[in-house]
């Protein structure tokens, strides 16, 4: 018997709209997906900002070709997600999606929280950090307090006036932060000069500085760079993984580039073997996705999982913040419970 899966396009709105060097957004396409075997289902979800190739149709064009066999223990679920990958067009937000939506299943058969499923050990979560997207002076101030219960703030740089943001934000508070530019500094000199300004405003690391193309000055920044570097829009799939691990200091791990948990595992075991920071992240997305990706929080050195924070119509419940850390949630599988009539 096949596991029926079923899907439905949503867009989440941002609570305020989010700017980053690469331009304003009100709302990101995701599809959503449901997986369902007899009277138990699972949920999944696929987060489609506009850099990303695939669409909300590619999704749902792949989910239909597919066929997964019904399944009743972990192994044989991890059989059906490597089929997934032999596809030639690998889509993996869709991936990701479905592969979610399969454990989330898995977890309600069972009965079972998917850390336990998977055998993490939930006794470590790092703090989580929480977004400043660049606004108005008021904007940020705003958001700054609202977050009061977040340890680390990260920023989003790669603009003009980058100095001003961060002077701003240190006028407001001391916390450490993180800064993401996006690809935003266009050369090794622009860069070079921003981290070492940067150096002694209590920042942690600097994420994806310079175009990923720029690869020679990668190699030469990670030498002089007196803050480490993590890479995000670097590393899209395993193929970017020698260069990366030889140019940066971390990465930045995402269910959505990578097609879900267990590939994601795999990166992380090879990331730890070459001595690279591990930094959980997240697109705009839902508690779904979120709550999916938090159940790596355990292995990370820093998270980035604040998506549903960032928006005003979550259509799950499940995901919770405390003391600026993620709880996860104790009940079966990724622990989300659909609030809203989507399929
Ligand atoms: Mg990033």
């Amino acid at each position: 018997m096949a596991i029926v899966l079923k899907t439905q396009t949503f867009f989440l709105q941002f609570k305020t709209p989010f700017k980053i060097a690469a331009g304003v957004r009100s709302h990101t396409p995701v599809v959503f997906v449901k997986a369902q075997s007899g009277n138990y289902c699972g949920y999944g979800e696929a987060a489609l900002p506009p850099y990303l190739k695939e669409t909300q149709q590619s999704v749902i064009d792949f989910i239909q070709k597919i066929s997964v066999a019904d399944f009743n223990t972990a192994a044989e679920l991890e059989t059906e997600i490597e089929k997934l990958f032999l596809f030639q067009d690998t889509n993996y937000p869709a991936i990701a999606a479905i592969e979610m939506a399969l454990w989330d299943l898995l977890g309600a058969k069972l009965n079972l929280p998917m850390n336990k499923i998977l055998n993490i050990e939930k006794n470590h979560s790092p703090l989580c950090t929480f977004t400043i997207g660049m606004d108005s002076k008021d904007v940020v101030k705003q958001k700054i307090e609202s977050a009061h219960d977040f340890e680390i703030f990260k920023i989003k740089l790669g603009v003009e006036n980058d100095k001003e943001i961060i002077e701003t934000i240190r006028t407001l508070t001391n916390k450490p932060i993180c800064v993401d530019a996006n690809q935003g500094w266009k050369t090794y000199d622009d860069a070079l000069r921003m981290i070492n300004w940067l150096a002694d405003k209590n920042v942690l690391f600097a994420e994806q500085p310079l175009p990923k193309e720029n690869k020679k000055d990668y190699l030469r920044l990670k030498k002089n760079s007196p803050l480490p570097l993590v890479a995000d829009e670097s590393l899209q799939t395993m193929a970017d993984f020698d260069f990366v691990s030889e140019a940066f200091d971390g990465i930045n791990i995402k269910l959505m580039k990578c097609g879900g948990i267990l590939k994601a595992k795999e990166i992380i075991e090879r990331a730890k073997k070459s001595g690279l920071k591990i930094l959980i992240g997240c697109m705009s997305e839902s508690s779904c996705g979120v709550a999916a990706a938090s159940q790596l929080a355990p292995v990370a050195h820093w998270i980035d999982l604040d998506g549903p924070l960032l928006i005003s119509n979550n259509p799950f419940d499940g995901v919770n913040y405390k003391n600026g850390k993620i709880i996860l949630n104790e009940s079966a599988g990724l622990g989300i419970k659909l609030i809203e009539k989507l399929f």
